[in-house]
Order: C-alpha cells, then sequence, then structure tokens
C-alpha cells in the first residue's frame, strides 16, 4: 500500500516523477517488457499479472530502521535511498472451471505506474468480464483499486468479490482512526476514502469472509492479522504442490525479509510481526514456493531460515 495516493503531496509522489514509465502508450511505442508470468500449481494453472508499481520514501516501510543502516542496505542493494519501487502482483488462478484473481490491484488510487492489470489481462487473451472472483487479502487502496471503473461502475462485471469481514467492519462500515500510518495527514484522508470509493461499486456482490476459510477447493485463506484488522494471506495448493501468498507481510525484501524492519503502516505492529514470523517460519520449514504481492515481479521465490532471521531467495525465471 501505502505512498502515492493520487495528489499526495509532493514529496510522496516526488520519486514516481521521474520513473521514465508514462503510460500504456509510451510503453508500447518502447516494446515493453511482458507483465504476466505463467507457471502451475499442480493441477492449478497459475499467473502474475502486473497491476505496474507503486512506491514511496524507504522510510515508510522500514518504520524502525536506523537510519545509517538502512541508508547503507539500500546502497549495498543498489536500490535509491529516497524512494522504494514496490509491485503489484496480482495472481490469477484457474481451476475447477473458474478463473480466480487473487488482489485486484490498485488502478489509479495510488500514483500514475498502476492500473496494467487490464492490458496484461489482454495480453493473455481475457478480459474483466472473464474473471468470476477476486479475492482480496486486505482493503487497501493498491489492493482494490482496480474494482471501480473510471466512471464508478464495476471493472470485473461478473465477480463475487471476496473481503476481510474485519476490514469490511473497520474500513468501510466505519470511519478509521488512521493517525498510526506514518503520513501527512491529507495522505491519510485520500487513502480512506480510495477505500470506500474503490467499495462501493460492488458492495451488493461482496463476500466477507473470516480468515481461515476456505474460497474455494484450491485456495484457502490464512489468518494474518496486523497489517490490517483482517488481513489474509493465502495458500494455494493442488496435489502435492502449494503456493503460499504473503500478501502485505513485507512490503520489499530488502528491509522487511532481509532485515526484519517494520512497516510503518501495519496497524497492530506486534501482531503484525507475530503473523510474519509464523508464516515465515512455515514457508521456510517447508520450503514452500512464495508470491509476494509488492516483491519484484513475479515476486515468486522461497524463504530461507536464517541465524538472525529470514532471506528472499528469488526463483529462478521459467521459459
Ligand atoms: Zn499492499
Amino acid at each position: 500500500m501505502l505512498s502515492a495516493v493520487v495528489g499526495a503531496s509532493s514529496t510522496f509522489v516526488s520519486g514516481m516523477a521521474s520513473s521514465g514509465i508514462a503510460n500504456t502508450q509510451t510503453r508500447s511505442s518502447l516494446g515493453g517488457n511482458v507483465g504476466h508470468y505463467r507457471f502451475r500449481v499442480g493441477e492449478i494453472s497459475a499467473t502474475v499479472l502486473s497491476d505496474g508499481v507503486i512506491g514511496g520514501p524507504p522510510r515508510v516501510y522500514a518504520s524502525d530502521a536506523p537510519e545509517a543502516e538502512l541508508q547503507e542496505v539500500l546502497r549495498r542493494a543498489f536500490l535509491p535511498n529516497d524512494h522504494m519501487t514496490l509491485n503489484l502482483n496480482t495472481l490469477l488462478i484457474e481451476t475447477g472451471g473458474r478463473r480466480i484473481l487473487i488482489e485486484a490491484g490498485a488502478g489509479g488510487t495510488m500514483g500514475p505506474n498502476a492500473g496494467r492489470i487490464f492490458e496484461n489481462l489482454a495480453a493473455i487473451d481475457l478480459t474483466a468480464a472473464d474473471i468470476d472472483t477476486v479475492v482480496i487479502s486486505h482493503t487497501h487502496p493498491d489492493h482494490v483499486g482496480n474494482l471501480r471503473t473510471a466512471d464508478g461502475g464495476k471493472a470485473f462485471p461478473r465477480a463475487t468479490v471476496f473481503l476481510p469481514k474485519a476490514d469490511w467492519e473497520f474500513f468501510v462500515r466505519n470511519d478509521p482512526d488512521l493517525s498510526y500510518m506514518p503520513v501527512p495527514e491529507d495522505f491519510r484522508v485520500r487513502f480512506g476514502a480510495a477505500i470506500k470509493s474503490s467499495l462501493e461499486p460492488v458492495t451488493k456482490d461482496v463476500e466477507l469472509y473470516e480468515a481461515g476459510a476456505e474460497i474455494v477447493p484450491g485456495l484457502t485463506t490464512i489468518v494474518a492479522s496486523g497489517h490490517t484488522p483482517g488481513m489474509a494471506t493465502f495458500l494455494v495448493h493442488s496435489g502435492n504442490e502449494q503456493l503460499l501468498l504473503t500478501a502485505d507481510l513485507a512490503y520489499h525484501p530488502v528491509v522487511n525479509i532481509d532485515n526484519p524492519w517494520l512497516p510503518g503502516p501495519d496497524r497492530d505492529k506486534e501482531t503484525a510481526l507475530a503473523s510474519r514470523r509464523r508464516i515465515f517460519d512455515m514457508a521456510a520449514a517447508d520450503r514452500m514456493p512464495v508470491l509476494g504481492f509488492h516483491y519484484p515481479f513475479p515476486g515468486l521465490g522461497r524463504m530461507l531460515k536464517t541465524d538472525g532471521g529470514y532471506a528472499w531467495v528469488p526463483a529462478g525465471w521459467q521459459f
């Protein structure tokens, strides 16, 4: 989540203006790289579909990092010291005759470099109308922004949308106190409003789930609260194969896996930390393939347990 909600103060968009990737026309005229990546989980066909990128100041995603250490870690990772790019790796799974999209992506809610999911669906010969189900880990704008079209309609016209019940209660049915977020007040206001407006077109079709529930055979939700009251992570499973999706347990592997720093937007940092450790420990112990929503595209790899914590090991590209 967190970064450039549209119209955010200049501090929060400064890094994005110079990213050099402007819009669809520019990208296609430059012959941009693919934004989808296919693989399988047993009998389930899976495709990472990029919605593009968002980002913000590294400090937002590493709230407790000593400044000198943070700067050194970024330098050694060859990352800019003033802006961290976060990917938006949504996952399409096709199983049991259904097309299920896990996370909707940011759309236009958090800056100009997201909203690419539709062109990436088109690249695999699908449209938004081919999606039967959308499953959301938590209701932050970068996960729900694409649910609303520019004119306020349903972007996935046939889809049933599954959301965690506790997030619906916190962000949608109430006016949440977002003062825990390490961003300016005007950003918080837009952030809260973006959640409500993104979800408004699907209010009648929403299915609220409790983390732990199975959404469809082969897709189970796992309790992972802390980042938000209701956040879930996901397990995709078929036969002996499985894939763990870590949602926003971590933003960027360099600051939240290879280093143990706490994401500033975690609402309940202790609970989020406990969820992170429990699920990362499971991933490491079982040597599970992992997909990170915000990790560098396509976001696939494994979690290694180290003496002091964890290390992210990206998977090799499969042709
Ligand atoms: Zn997110």
